[in-house]
């Protein structure tokens, strides 16, 4: 860290100070790092974050030239509420396939839409004996929006045989009504549609989620809770709150509190 310009005006264990010879300033390491004062983190993490590249190459890269108490929580607090990192999260793993026990025929019956040369048929399974009635339909309208349309109604029977061949899958957290959610795109896999949760139907597998104009019935695995955008100066503030650099950094090196000011340099 030390350069041709700068010269060493104090050093204690790990803390050394460094004037600027140029600027008439200072920079205060802990090792090779940079200890950031509390009104410049938020500039920071923003540019350690602008390639978005997810929360731990984000902290590996602070952590590689900076440090402030506190500093893995705020990166933390803002890289899991980055609109952009949230749009491009990866799918979430399939749940457990459900054993149902069936006493006899037409005890109970599986449901669902379809597209066929043009035209939209229900389909009924039995799923004591698998027999299957299908029927035309001439009208989609319903209150509860199940997502008619062929190549989405494809998509999710592709989601489903696939989560039936594998073996990772395990159960997803209940969430609760009010909960504000991103749905996942089937077709794009991109996590762009905010909506909130109405009601949670079949053992929590299936929710009732509006995005404020119109009623979805939709799996878990495409939901997923969405965290809100915090301004970096919300974050940085409670942090501060919680563990104050000033107080830390004086702890740690007690000579710098005789000084009367200490200028940083970022
Ligand atoms: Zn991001």
């Amino acid at each position: 860290m030390k350069g041709p310009d700068m010269e060493i005006m104090l050093k204690e264990g790990p803390f050394t100070l460094l004037r600027l010879d140029q600027e008439d300033e200072s920079l205060l390491l802990l090792g090779d790092r940079i200890i950031v004062p509390a009104g410049a983190c938020q500039e920071i993490i923003r540019i350690l974050h602008l390639p978005h590249q997810g929360l731990t190459k984000t902290k590996q890269a602070a952590r590689q030239l900076y440090f402030w108490p506190g500093m893995n929580a705020a990166i933390k607090n803002a890289v899991t509420s980055c609109q952009a990192c949230q749009k491009f999260m990866p799918s979430q793993q399939p749940e457990p396939l459900h054993q149902i026990q069936v006493g006899g025929p037409m005890e109970m019956v599986s449901a669902d839409l379809f597209d066929w040369a043009g035209q939209s048929w229900l389909v009924l399974v039995d799923s004591y004996s698998g027999y299957l009635i299908a029927s035309r339909l001439f009208s989609i309208n319903t209150d509860i929006d199940f997502c008619p349309g062929g190549r989405m109604e494809r998509e999710k029977f592709r989601y489903r045989k696939q989560e039936q061949s594998e073996s990772r899958a395990r159960p997803l957290p209940i969430l609760e009504p009010g909960t504000n959610v991103l749905v996942q795109n089937p077709i794009t896999k991109l996590w762009d549609t905010s909506s909130k949760i109405i009601s949670i139907l079949d053992s929590s597998r299936s929710y009732v989620i509006s995005d404020g104009e119109k009623t979805f019935r939709w799996n878990r695995k495409f939901i997923r809770p969405q965290n809100p955008p915090i301004r970096l100066g919300e974050i940085i503030a409670v942090e501060v709150l919680q563990c104050p650099a000033s107080e830390k950094s004086t702890r740690l090196f007690p000579r710098l509190s005789k000084k009367k000011s200490v200028s940083f340099h970022i």
